[in-house]
């Protein structure tokens, strides 16, 4: 039996009747057009209003940056990359150092201008299959796919030093100079591991990147696991390695 659709379809909702008006004022203040515009049928106005929606909804206001719900959802969806395939994710986690005296000495204004600065520095700093985030205040999160081990360092350093060496014109006397602080940890390979545990080792090394005297990477250097082919095709439901997988599976009945 076919499963129940709970929605009606789209041609049967009566455009009138729904209420955009906050879902409008919301797209409007992101200057986008909430008007349905002439030609555009009922299905493709509400479509457009979802999508706008949902790209609003993902996005930080003040930085134009992936905010933390969307850097969620990137990072859950790694792990299920890392735990299917095996590939390298390192995260980042990324705090301003002393940025209280910014807001305290100049004013939150200056020290918003700052934020956006970093922002567009930060996404300038790295491959765009990348995700960069505003984490929250004055920390953002990294999360770099396909970024082998023997790597990860030089590109946090990259991108630590591309912020040491950013001046921020705030007025047309002053400019701001700020560092970063960055902790990584890579999600373990082949394991099905939680966003929560992936960034609290990323934080950990944070915590020792700042009480180091900040201004430095300090990354979780991920341990080899002794996982054979073999048995990496009988975790994650597929074999993965040069072997047809007829012949693996002759093997596996043969239990050697
Ligand atoms: P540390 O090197 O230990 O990270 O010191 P810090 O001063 O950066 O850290 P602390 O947590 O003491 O202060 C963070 C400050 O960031 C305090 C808060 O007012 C400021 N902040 C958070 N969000 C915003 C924002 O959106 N705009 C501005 N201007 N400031 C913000
Ligand atoms: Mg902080
Ligand atoms: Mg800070």
């Amino acid at each position: 039996m076919a499963p129940l659709n709970p929605f009606p379809r789209i041609e049967q909702v009566e455009l009138q009747a729904l209420q955009l008006d906050d879902a409008c004022a919301l797209l409007k203040h992101d200057a986008k057009n909430c008007q349905q515009e002439a030609g555009e049928s009922a299905t493709d106005y509400l479509q457009r209003i979802i999508d706008d929606l949902c790209d609003i909804s993902l996005k930080d206001p003040l930085t134009g940056l992936g905010n933390r719900r969307h850097f969620r959802s990137i990072l859950e969806r790694s792990i299920e990359a890392v735990a299917r395939s095996g590939e390298s994710v390192l995260l980042l986690m990324l705090d301003i150092d002393h940025f209280k005296t910014i807001n305290d000495s100049h004013g939150h204004l200056v020290g918003d201008q700052v934020l956006q600065a970093i922002a567009k520095c930060l996404a300038g700093s790295v491959r765009p299959m990348d995700t960069v985030a505003r984490y929250g205040g004055e920390e953002f999160a990294v999360i770099l796919p396909h970024c082998r081990p023997l790597f990860g360092r030089a590109v946090a350093e990259r991108i630590r030093q591309a912020v040491a060496s950013l001046s921020v014109p705030v007025s047309p006397l002053l400019s701001v100079q700020v560092t970063i602080s960055i902790g990584g940890a890579y999600a373990p390979e082949w394991v099905r591991s939680t966003a929560d545990l992936w960034i609290e080792r990323a934080d950990l090394q944070l915590y020792s990147a700042k009480s180091g005297g900040r201004n430095r990477v300090c990354l979780d250097q991920p341990r080899e696991l002794a996982v054979r082919a073999e048995e990496k095709g009988l975790l994650f439901g597929r074999p993965i390695m040069d072997e047809a997988p007829a012949d693996l599976a002759q093997r596996c009945l043969r239990h050697d």
